[in-house]
């Protein structure tokens, strides 16, 4: 099985063409869903104890499993928060792939650990973050949360006299992502609700008001968002800052999806306030052009964070006081290079083409909500402050919106699902791919006339 043969270059060569034939569709299909029965006709017992072939294998792969897919990349692909990975960075993920590189640790991937500590640091750089932040690459923003969140907590729990809290708190909006409630859940620690203000913001006065209806006493963090899942909103990034600074607590920024405009100057300014964040993630597979998955997570002061995470044991003892173990900032040990293919993209197109790439989208945002206000069947919700932009089609009920989306993507067309807004159903663009233009963009609108 591990030995090389001409079974094995003719597969690779296989597979190599099947990498360059897919850059080459322009657009890609779009493809979608199947239900189970269907690829149980198709693809039927893929498992057995002679096996298939290598290329039988890949031939069912291309046929049947891959059209069972979305292709997240598709230009109007444009529901939840897609991904447009660069050419560069997913040519990259193979060589990752084929390179069996153990990205933990300093004694085993060293070269890879450094690589990745450069492009966290040229994010950490975009927020302002002090010399000495650093973090890790995990798996996506949810892990992120939940190990910023645990950091923050065994930093409260070291610094408290006494003993220890009823109840641990963290608090966050309405509009925080739902993995803010699930690390809570993991956590078993409480979420106290803060309103945003008439903008849709968290901000400093509703935040001071959140806090002193608590009696605070197991308060340990705040969650601010840099641009909303649901509508790209960041928050009053300052003004948080500010509350937390009053009160010493830990000052977490999910940017998970927002994180990425601070790249761009048109819209940085939103993010003021963000350089004073504890703690800090943003994902590259989500508008930094890295495929799946791949989510930066930066501290302030990492040590806090190698506090609570390093693991230690026996077999564990030859890392101990190596450089930079990326395991030791994150629920995690055994970790695949994940930052490499977003590192080698921007080490080989350098960050003024992802500065231009994220304008080009917000461009195209800008296109968007001008053309939802331009015409009198739909009606947009609010001017959008990154690349989301949800609106309303006038007269709809949520069947409308749920069969028109069916028929876009049966059509091969577009993928755009429905949103639920304070109750009513609307529907959104999510667009954080170069290749989304102005046309895609009017072809979708005027599929709702
Ligand atoms: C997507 C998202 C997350 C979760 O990230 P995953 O990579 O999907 O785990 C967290 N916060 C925000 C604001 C997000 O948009």
């Amino acid at each position: 099985v591990h030995r090389h043969s001409e079974e094995t270059e003719r597969l690779a060569e296989a597979i190599l063409a099947y990498a360059e034939d897919r850059f080459e569709l322009d657009p890609v299909p779009l493809d979608g869903p199947k239900p189970h029965e269907e690829l149980e006709r198709l693809a039927g017992q893929t498992i057995t104890e002679e096996g298939m072939g290598g290329e039988a294998a890949l031939r069912l792969f291309d046929d049947v499993l891959s059209r069972a897919c979305v292709s997240v990349d598709h230009p109007r692909f444009l529901s939840f928060i897609p991904a447009a990975p660069t050419e560069a960075a997913t040519l990259f993920d193979l060589v990752v792939g084929a390179s069996s590189i153990y990205g933990g640790s300093w004694l085993e991937g060293a070269g890879a650990v450094y690589a990745e500590n450069q492009a966290l640091r040229w994010i950490s750089d975009l927020a302002g973050l002090p010399a000495g932040a650093g973090g890790v690459f995990v798996q996506g923003g949810t892990l992120g949360n939940l190990s910023a969140l645990v950091t923050a907590r065994h930093v409260a729990r070291a610094r408290r006299d006494g003993p220890p809290p009823l109840r641990w708190q963290i608090a966050a909006t309405r509009g925080a992502h739902s993995s803010i409630g699930s690390a809570a859940s993991v956590m078993d620690v409480d979420v106290i609700a803060v309103e945003p203000d008439a903008d849709g913001r968290l901000g400093g006065a509703g935040l001071r008001s959140a806090l002193e209806a608590t009696d605070g006493d197991g308060l340990f963090a705040v969650v601010a968002t840099a641009g909303t899942t649901n509508f790209g909103i960041v928050d009053r990034l300052a003004e948080a800052a500010d509350a937390c600074a009053e009160r010493g607590l830990w000052f977490h920024v999910d940017g998970a999806y927002g994180g990425a405009a601070l790249a761009a100057p048109s819209v940085r300014a939103l993010f003021d306030g963000i350089e004073r964040a504890d703690s800090f993630i943003v994902d590259p597979h989500k508008w930094l052009f890295a495929p799946f998955d791949c989510c930066a997570l930066l501290y302030r002061e990492p040590e806090l964070a190698r506090a609570a995470h390093a693991q230690t044991a026996g077999y564990l003892e030859p890392l101990q006081g190596s450089e930079w173990n990326p395991s030791d900032y994150a629920i995690n040990l055994t970790r695949r290079a994940r930052g490499l293919p977003f590192w080698f993209s921007v080490a080989a197109h350098g960050t003024r083409a992802y500065t231009a790439a994220v304008e080009r989208t917000l461009e195209v945002a800008r296109y968007a909500a001008a053309e939802i206000r331009s015409r009198a069947y739909v009606e947009l919700l609010r001017a959008p402050d990154l690349s989301v932009v949800v609106f309303r089609r006038l007269g709809w009920e949520p069947d409308d919106y749920y069969s028109w989306s069916d028929r876009l993507m049966k059509a091969n067309l577009a993928f755009v699902t429905p949103t639920i807004h304070e109750g009513e159903t609307v529907t959104r663009f999510a667009i954080v791919n170069p290749r989304t233009s102005e046309a895609d963009i009017s072809t979708i609108l005027d599929t709702m006339a």
